[in-house]
């Protein structure tokens, strides 16, 4: 059998090299500058941010770097290393929502989003992209696009608002306004956050409430696993990830008819009445009792026991309690599975394998319907671990599957 691919994070200087390269050779002359934004993973909290719940996402080694230069008219030409050999053009004068197709829907997605926040100093530009983060794999390689771009562009249009953690939301708000109405992908935010948002050794927890402010959402939460004697395993399963056939708008949909039903603003409120209730279990009950359909108390139970989870795990950590950690993944992956229906057999194998093979925990991450799997080990246990999931994979017939290892890093800068 064929031994696992490990995908490494580009340098700085490697990713602006390759970056810087593509520009020059694509448009001829030298950018202004390179950024670059991290992909992230999910420790736990998932299908909570739309929930107006809880998530811990810790940003990745592997970044997308950006080579741009401003125009001062408005054309967006965008090339990828994706694919070198040639670049996309776009007029951001009159251009509406969906108006681009393709991956350049996500840069110029941004450009378009300030501009129609009031952001009348927002032109053009050439941009070149160079990336390390698997593409579709869960690992929000589009949000490492959309962030890296909006701080390129805060930077070169003198925005202001790429210094400051408080001011870097309103980039945030840019670029999920790309991804959701440019790029058509429906996203809750829990993904430009982590890439705008986190520190190196740090956990983020979010907290997704609408009524907080910037300064109120967030907690860096010391997330250093070598100190521990652990590593995170991630395994990018390969498998077909397409969060915009349905499947994302129709749970989205479902929670939302949920609060209806139960007279509340969002499913956090329910998962907060019953955290503070004198006995969970029988709240828990009554609310899923007072729902009309199977399917829509599956969803709720997957909410408010996911968001009760982020708490807990996030106390378990900090305890150095790694077994109860590696516990609430193992219930995180079964309430996806079994209650909110997004792994496929990819996930659930990988995870299975993890499981049996010493992991104290192994979930899926991110959205679902394939992307990647992630495992908490012993220091030195990972390479062993993704091998034995890439030769399952193989007897099963699956694609082979890519391993990376994540180190909680930085959230977006200017690397140039
Ligand atoms: P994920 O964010 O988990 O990787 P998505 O489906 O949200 O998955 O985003 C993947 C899409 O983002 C790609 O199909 C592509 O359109 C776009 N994309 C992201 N990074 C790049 C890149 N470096 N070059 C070109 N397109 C990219
Ligand atoms: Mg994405």
């Amino acid at each position: 059998m064929s031994t696992v691919q490990f995908i490494k994070a580009l340098t700085n200087d490697e990713g602006s090299d390759k970056a810087s390269e593509l520009f020059r050779h694509t448009f001829a002359e030298d950018e202004s500058g390179v950024w670059s934004a991290p992909g992230r993973v999910n420790l736990i909290g998932e299908h909570t941010d739309y929930n107006a719940g809880l998530c811990l996402p810790i940003a990745l080694p592997h970044r997308t770097f950006i080579a741009l230069k401003p125009r001062t008219d408005g054309i967006v030409r965008v090339v990828s290393d994706v694919d070198p050999t040639s670049f996309q053009e776009v007029d951001l004068n009159g251009l509406e929502a969906r108006g681009v197709d393709g991956w350049a829907a996500y840069p110029v997605g941004v450009a378009w989003a300030l501009r129609s926040m009031g952001f009348s100093q927002v032109q053009g530009f050439d941009a070149a992209f160079a990336s390390c983060v698997p593409l579709g794999s869960g690992l929000s390689s589009s949000a490492a696009m959309t962030c890296s771009t909006a701080l390129a562009l805060d930077d070169v249009f003198a925005l202001g608002y790429g210094a400051s953690d408080a001011g870097r939301v309103t980039l945030i708000e840019s670029a999920m306004k790309s991804e959701n109405d440019m790029a058509g992908a429906s996203t809750g935010g829990l993904d430009q956050n982590a890439s705008m948002r986190c520190t190196a050794g740090h956990a983020l927890l979010l907290d997704c409430r609408p009524e907080l402010t910037p300064l109120e959402n967030t907690s860096q939460q010391p997330f250093d696993l070598s100190a521990h004697g652990l590593e995170l395993l991630v395994v990018d399963t390969q498998a077909p990830h397409q969060l915009n056939d349905g499947q994302y708008a129709e749970r989205r949909a479902c929670c939302e008819e949920a609060a209806k039903v139960l007279k509340v603003a969002n499913l956090r409120v329910t998962a907060d009445g019953i955290a503070k209730s004198d006995d969970p279990f029988q709240s828990l009950k009554e609310t899923l009792d007072a729902l009309p359909d199977e399917v829509m108390k599956k969803r709720v139970r997957h909410v408010v026991t996911e968001i009760a989870r982020v708490r807990s795990f996030v106390r378990a950590f900090a305890n150095g309690q790694v077994e109860e950690a590696g516990r609430l993944f193992n219930a995180s992956h079964d309430s996806l599975k079994a209650d909110y229906e997004v792994t496929v057999p990819e996930l659930d194998v990988a995870v299975d394998v993890a499981r049996k093979n010493g992991a104290y925990g192994a979930r899926m991450t991110g959205g679902g319907f394939g992307g990647s799997i992630i495992a908490l080990v012993n220091s030195g246990e990972s390479e062993k671990l993704a091998q034995l999931i890439a030769d399952e994979f193989a007897r099963q017939g699956f694609h082979a599957p890519r391993a990376l290892a994540a180190v909680a890093s930085d959230s977006a800068r200017k690397v140039r």
